[in-house]
């Protein structure tokens, strides 16, 4: 079984990236994907972890911007690392999000809300990727709301008056990073129209040009209908259906390996990087 996208306490994840691989061995998933919000800060943990027998896929999930204001996550799979561009970024929008995580606390504040930055802070591994689950597990702490769910429900999501958005490349400049770092695009959940604005259907054109590789077709937050939709988008574009968990531990209620990619597909993404970087036993 073929899970490419999952998320550990790296970002907003609730299992360590240890934790996280012995989990999806114990579903029996045979390639994992780990890709924690804007940051690679799991991969090194995740690799000593490794079982004989399964495969890792490292990357992130890039969070990114139109120039219309729609939110876009975009997977950067099996790229390099090293590549200074694309860490640059990645570190610049980890950076902005604590200057927009005081900002919509300040917004709360000024409504009422009795919460610090230290209580959302508290709720972070070291090193971690800040994030709104993040604010709603220091509201579930204080007993504000019940969960992260409510707190998405009432105080968090993106059309609340609370929300504010922080730096984010554009999808296009976010492929064309992972393309110069070596890797693949995926774009993560592109019709999940639960989550609000969704992307529209002709800007699929630039983000092909830019070096698009796949869609994720099947996720939860995607209806039947979506997911048809994104197929023929690949069938049109010639380029490759994902499917994957989206799993985030206890912080959601995705299940590994819910969804999953068939091995073709995989293969014929993996052989798009520059460079043989799936990590093996
Ligand atoms: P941020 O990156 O800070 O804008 O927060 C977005 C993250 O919030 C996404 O990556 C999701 O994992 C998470 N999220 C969105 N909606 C919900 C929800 N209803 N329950 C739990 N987590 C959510
Ligand atoms: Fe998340
Ligand atoms: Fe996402
Ligand atoms: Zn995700």
């Amino acid at each position: 079984m073929i899970d490419l996208h999952t998320h550990s306490l790296a970002s907003d994840g609730t299992d360590t990236p240890g934790e996280l691989v012995n989990k999806a061995h114990a579903r029996g998933i045979t390639v994992l994907g780990i890709m924690d919000h804007d940051t690679v800060a799991g991969w090194e943990e995740a690799s000593n972890y490794l079982r004989p027998g399964m495969s890792l896929v490292l990357g992130s999930e890039i969070s990114c911007q139109t120039l219309d204001g729609t939110s876009v996550h975009m997977l950067g799979m099996l790229f390099d690392k090293a590549n200074t561009e694309l860490a640059d970024v990645l570190a610049t929008t980890r950076d902005n999000r604590l200057t927009r995580m005081n900002r919509i606390i300040s917004r709360m504040n000024e409504a009422g809300f009795q919460i610090t930055i230290e209580d959302v802070l508290a709720q972070l591994a070291p090193g971690a990727t800040l994030g709104r689950p993040h604010l709603a597990d220091a509201l579930v702490a204080k007993k504000i709301v019940a969960s992260r769910d409510e707190a998405f429900a009432e105080l968090l999501h993106n059309n609340s008056k609370y929300y504010i958005s922080h730096y984010s490349p554009t999808p296009e400049d976010a492929i064309k990073l992972i393309k110069g770092a070596g890797g693949v695009a995926v774009i993560a959940h592109p019709f999940a129209s639960l989550r609000g604005k969704i992307v529209e259907i002709e800007s699929f054109a630039s983000m092909v040009e830019a070096g698009l590789d796949g869609i994720e077709v099947s996720h939860r937050d995607q209806s039947q209908e979506e997911s048809q939709l994104l197929r023929e988008v690949v069938a049109q574009y010639g380029i490759i259906a994902t499917g994957s968990s989206d799993y985030h531990g206890t912080g959601k209620l995705n299940e590994l390996a819910e969804f999953t990619t068939k091995p073709d597909d995989f293969e014929a993404l993996e052989a798009r990087a520059n460079a043989r970087r799936v990590v093996r036993k």
